[in-house]
């Protein structure tokens, strides 16, 4: 097995964690009425996507191939259908988000424990790849607290 490359590891597990499965979906802010909608694959085998909304009924479908998201955005969106993400909430004068459950696992696991050992995260190599690319805001000792009370927020919400 050849040794992980550090730039290609970094996309795929950027990759994972903003491509929805069935059950973890990416939780949108419905474009129609608000209410939590959900963003998950459409069909097995394809890259197609779905966004639904049970509240009002809303439905839209993309190929999935064009996906575009800003890692350090202020305004997080779903990178397929540019809807806002669920998950979002001020935290120390910036924009605390998250894709889904799952994201906010890899967050809160790495804020918790992992603060001033960065190269000994639970999941190894692969989510401190991850976390190492996360704003400072989030990753300084000083405002762990926020952070994790943000989080805890909206886990609140999911
Ligand atoms: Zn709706």
């Amino acid at each position: 097995m050849p040794p992980p490359n550090r730039h290609s590891d970094e996309r795929e597990t950027r990759l994972r964690i903003a491509t929805p499965t069935r059950a973890d979906p990416i939780l949108v802010v419905c474009p129609s009425c608000n209410a939590k909608a959900f963003v998950l694959p459409a069909q097995p085998e394809t890259e197609a996507v779905r966004v639904v909304c049970h509240a009002c009924g809303f439905a839209d479908e993309a190929d999935g191939t064009a996906r575009r998201y800003g890692w350090s955005a202020e305004h997080p969106t779903d990178g397929y259908f540019g809807l806002d993400l669920w998950l979002q909430v001020r935290c120390v004068g910036h924009t605390l988000w998250a894709f889904n459950r799952r994201h906010l696992d890899v967050l809160e696991r790495y804020v918790a424990a992992t603060l001033r050992e960065r190269q000994r995260t639970d999941e190894g190599w692969r989510n401190a790849s991850l976390v190492s690319r996360l704003p400072r805001w989030m990753t300084s000792g000083a405002h762990r607290e926020d952070v994790l009370s943000a989080l805890a927020a909206l886990r609140e919400k999911t």
